[in-house]
């Protein structure tokens, strides 16, 4: 059998299995016997949790909390909301849209992590929505449409499809003239380093016309291991680029240093930050949300300027009409009809000139 399927039918999510990696807490016992949740994680990842730390940055994204019964931010049926499924233009469950010309394909809610945070947790965790992720259903949809030239595969994580299935998904995305790229969302870099396999290998690589690129979650630098490096460094040797999409979270990565550790990590494992996303208001994630503004004064206060411009993501907030940057806007402090005044990340001023149209 191979690691990562082991890896899975392995997984951490009996109490049982639990206390073998960490001294669970009297509270964590109480949430997993009392919380009607889908919660778990690999023995890989579990591995990474400190056994003595309730705290832990990658704990608080495994073991579920009583707090996700509370509920004073979050929008009811967010999921729906969020991804425009409540319109007039009917689609299959799989898809979801907020742009003209590029989707989401939803292809399984399964995952190797059921992060606490995640903003499908009506579908994907909690199990309170139910939608019918048809991969020929969508596929037709997408053949219909021949605005739509970018396609996100999904889920849940789409890489713990077998090999097979994501073999056949490429190539029949592949096979639609007005398909341009794929994109892949898969926690699996980070939570299962060990999916990446020769298989599939295989089945990613290869010059192809219409490219692949992959985006990853990693939200706290200790997520990060040799293994990550190794499984990123396989993708790229296949010729898909591998992005990182963190989620701001409250005290995993809202502060500097913090902040500033993941995303100088990132790139040591070539790993490019793409997008930081505010924590979605999704119900029962009221705990991990920030003020908006922060994820904009954490890109100034540890990043622009202060280390390497490649680790800087953009900071943005996913909504139902689409994503809205949120980046900080500090460095024009003054404009005259001849020069602006500019702000550096020391708050240093320098005056730049104003060339008119
Ligand atoms: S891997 Fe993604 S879809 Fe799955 S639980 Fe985590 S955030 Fe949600």
């Amino acid at each position: 059998m191979e690691e990562w399927v082991e890896q899975l039918q392995n997984s951490v999510n009996t109490l049982a299995r639990l206390k073998e990696f960490i001294n669970v807490t009297p509270g964590e016992e109480n949430t997993i016997t009392t919380l009607n949740t889908k919660w778990g994680t690999t023995p890989y990842f579990a591995g990474l949790m400190d056994p003595d730390d309730p705290a832990c940055p990658v704990r608080r994204q495994v073991v579920p909390s009583l707090k996700e019964k509370e509920n004073r931010y979050g929008i009811d049926n967010y999921l729906i909301w969020k991804e425009n499924r409540d319109t007039d233009e009917v689609r299959p469950d799989s898809i979801a849209r907020q742009y003209y010309d590029r989707i989401a394909f939803t292809v399984t809610d399964v995952c190797a992590n059921y992060c606490r945070h995640c903003f499908r947790k009506e579908l994907v965790v909690d199990r309170e929505l139910k939608l019918r992720m048809d991969v020929e259903e969508g596929l037709t949809w997408i053949r219909a449409h021949e605005e739509i030239r970018d396609v996100l595969v999904t889920g849940g994580d789409p890489f713990i499809l077998s090999d097979d299935k994501i073999e056949y998904l490429i190539r029949k995305l592949r096979e639609i003239p007005h398909i341009e790229m794929i994109r892949f969302g898969t926690r699996t870099p980070i939570v299962l380093p060990h999916r990446i396999t020769p298989g599939l290998k295989k089945v990613l690589d290869g010059f192809h016309k219409i490219p692949l690129w992959i985006n990853t979650q990693c939200n706290h630098a200790k997520e990060i291991t040799e293994k990550t490096a190794k499984a990123v460094y396989d993708l790229l040797s296949c010729g898909v680029n591998v992005g990182n999409q963190a989620v701001l979270l409250k005290g995993i990565n809202d502060d500097p240093a913090s902040f500033k550790a993941l995303h100088q990590k990132l790139l040591t494992v070539r790993i490019r930050p793409y997008y930081v996303f505010y924590c979605e208001p999704a119900p029962g994630i009221d705990h991990f949300r920030t003020p908006v503004e922060k994820g904009a004064e954490l890109i100034r206060d540890a990043i622009r300027g202060h280390t390497t411009g490649l680790a800087q993501p953009m900071y943005v907030i996913a909504t139902n009409i689409g994503k809205i940057p949120l980046m900080p806007d500090y460095y024009i402090k003054g404009k005259t009809e001849t020069e602006y005044t500019l702000q550096n990340y020391q708050g240093k001023k320098t005056a730049w000139p104003n060339i008119s149209e």
